[in-house]
């Protein structure tokens, strides 16, 4: 695969794809991350002159223009945190208007173009569209590794018409989520909670055959214990889904793999509720209460199992981690790994939520790589191909 490690590009005319697609709350960019991520590419190409054509995503707005989604906001945050004197905005992608912008900016300077979003051809992957946008530029280069996962005209119709190359961090997601994978420490341990088992089967079926134990939390646990016949009252769970969730633990039985299963949980009558919060064990959830976190004998339990780990991977949430005290094992397994991970144990962790939980336990430094791409790192972690680095390696 072509990337910037190994080549530089000069005076060119270029289209870095990029993902901006951050959490806004109130209008508010609330974690800068993706931004910082892509910096170091865009540092390297203004060094090399080349004038830089910034397109990403940003939210659903489904192949129609919607002011809400217009990625015009974000324009002061990207002058500040890539250092910009100045950033041109296009509001379109008519050649014209490229072509008017181009002209205007000297070498060096950077333009975003409008939430590509806007167009269906994008999700669509529909080639004429590439091709079009393609003939505005020199050179394609790809630095969304989060978005790499997706069949979309940015991601794998462009490298089709234009020389393209991987960015910086692009690169560095791939290494990282390798280096874990084909580490061969042992024991490792992968925690993996989050609301939904259906997002994550096939995640659960690869990691079974690469893990020792893998501890399951959030509501995800809530359908096993229902599987096993448990009461879970109002508990999130999915009722569909009881005869994949009894299959997975067969499959782990059959390879070894030790699957933990909470032993208590922390239950309430809603997400709100902060009055009738009870913690029992797996039996007597009460039936008119929802499990909403894991309870202290299983928050000792995972943690005794970190400390025996070499490494360690974290996908997920274990409780509803947005509503106190519903975030408290999610807190407290962060804190757990940061403090085990200064005896050099490999952590790594991915994943739009189990980000923000570690940010609010303050236990970034705990973890050897924290992956910024969800569904594309939950992919490359279950082994199935990437269409965008796909496209990359064929041009
Ligand atoms: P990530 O983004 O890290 O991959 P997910 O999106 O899979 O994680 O899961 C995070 C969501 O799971 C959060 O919104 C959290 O509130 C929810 N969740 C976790 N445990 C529970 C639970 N017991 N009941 C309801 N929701 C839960
Ligand atoms: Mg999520």
């Amino acid at each position: 695969m072509k990337n910037l490690i190994n080549i530089s590009l000069k005076e060119k005319i270029i289209l870095l794809r990029v993902d901006l697609n951050v959490p806004v709350l109130d209008g508010k960019i609330i974690d800068k991350s993706r931004i910082e991520a892509i910096r170091l590419t865009v540092k390297k190409l203004q060094e090399w002159q080349n004038k830089v054509f910034l397109i990403s995503h940003f939210g659903r707005p489904k192949g129609k223009i919607k002011k809400e989604y217009s990625l015009k906001f974000i324009c002061p945050t990207l002058k500040k945190t890539l250092d910009l004197d100045k950033i041109f905005f296009i509001e379109n992608l008519e050649e014209e208007e490229i072509k008017k912008i181009s002209n205007k900016m000297s070498s060096s300077e950077v333009c975003l173009l409008e939430n590509i979003r806007f167009y269906p051809e994008e999700e669509k992957n529909n080639l004429n569209f590439a091709k079009k946008i393609s003939k505005n530029f020199d050179v394609f280069v790809n630095e969304a590794f989060s978005a790499s996962h997706r069949n979309h005209a940015s991601i794998v119709g462009l490298p089709k018409f234009l020389p393209s190359y991987a960015g910086y961090n692009l690169i560095e997601e791939i290494k990282n989520i390798n280096i874990f994978m084909n580490s061969s420490k042992q024991p490792n341990l992968a925690i993996i909670g989050g609301s939904k088992i259906s997002t994550k089967i096939n995640l659960l079926y690869h990691l079974i055959e690469k893990c020792d134990v893998i501890s399951i939390g959030g509501a995800m646990a809530n359908t096993f214990l229902s599987a096993m016949g448990i009461n879970v009252g109002l508990s999130l769970h999915e009722k569909d889904l009881k005869k994949t969730a009894f299959s997975i633990l067969e499959k782990a039985k059959k390879v070894n793999c030790k699957i933990l299963l909470p032993l208590d949980l922390v239950c309430a009558n809603n997400l709100q509720d902060k009055i009738n919060i009870k913690q029992c064990n797996i039996n007597n959830i009460p039936a008119n209460q929802m499990a909403l976190d894991i309870g202290g004998k299983t928050i000792k339990e995972i943690s005794s199992y970190i400390t025996k780990s070499k490494a360690v991977l974290w996908n997920g949430p274990l409780g509803a981690f947005e509503y106190t005290p519903f975030d408290k094992s999610s807190i407290k397994i962060a804190k757990v790994i940061k403090r085990i991970s200064k005896s050099g144990i490999s952590t790594i962790a991915g994943g739009g939520d189990t980000i923000s939980v570690i940010k609010m336990a303050k236990a970034q430094d705990g973890f050897s790589y924290i992956s910024l791409a969800g569904g594309a790192f939950l992919e490359w972690l279950e082994g199935k191909s990437s269409p965008g680095v796909d496209a990359l390696k064929k041009n």
